[in-house]
């Protein structure tokens, strides 16, 4: 049960998810949103594909192999998982049911073939944002600026992100990623009117009913 900001009202936890083409700055949100706002975590995936440089086991993915990824799907370990451009990921459920189990909002950046599978699970406690670029030459621009991948790799992204956008409809929110600080300001108001929202915020009869009693 966690307490919404500006009240003490118990609540139920949401989870937020964040998805996107790549390029498209939703990593750049979500670190945001990690760093401002209060009782919110990210949710750390597993992932069969290299580290990238710079990234570290643990903090931006579990980095495992695919017989451990195999034995995770087995074991039911996973709350979704997909493949995507040719590796497996995954979000360890102990993990998402540890944080909301204490209080805090999950955030998860995955695709759109996780976000479905989520919503089957978490229902009215899932909210879903979608990351659009601003447009196709800016997408391509930053694929190729990030300079992280072969150009092999950008090539086939840049073909796929086609494909990915066109999930935008099954998304409550999207955002178009002109300017980032804009676009960090519309994920936090997303996110602080989705803890307001009276359906999660459970503690409200006993609040109410409370007030009342003093009239009677
Ligand atoms: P990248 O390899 O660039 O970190 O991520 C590639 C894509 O995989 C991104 O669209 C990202 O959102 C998605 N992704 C990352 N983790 C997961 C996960 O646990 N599940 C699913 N379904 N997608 C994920």
């Amino acid at each position: 049960m966690a307490l919404v900001p500006d009240s003490r009202i118990p609540r139920r936890g949401l989870m937020l998810v964040l998805s996107s083409p790549s390029g498209a700055g939703k990593s750049t949100i979500a670190r945001a949103l990690l760093e401002r706002e209060d009782r919110l975590a990210m949710s750390v995936s597993v992932t069969t594909r290299d580290p990238r440089p710079g990234e570290e086991d643990g903090k931006d993915y579990f980095f495992i192999d695919d017989a451990a990824y195999r034995a995770k799907v087995e074991e039911k370990e996973l709350l979704e998982h997909a493949e995507v451009f040719g590796h497996y990921y995954g979000t360890p459920r102990s993990l998402v049911e540890k944080h909301l189990s204490v209080g805090e909002d999950v955030l998860f950046d995955i695709d759109w073939q996780g976000t479905q599978q989520l919503r089957e699970s978490a229902r009215d406690d899932l909210i879903s944002v979608f990351v659009l670029p601003p447009s196709y030459d800016e997408l391509a621009k930053r694929l190729k600026g990030r300079g992280q991948d072969s150009e092999d790799v950008v090539k086939g992204r840049m073909a796929k992100a086609a494909n990915e956008m066109s999930h935008w409809p099954e998304y409550d929110y999207v955002i178009i990623n002109e300017d980032i600080e804009t676009s960090i300001a519309n994920a936090q108001a997303i996110l602080k009117a989705e803890r307001l929202r009276r359906s999660r915020r459970v503690g409200l009869g006993d609040f109410v009913n409370e007030m009342r009693s003093h009239n009677g």
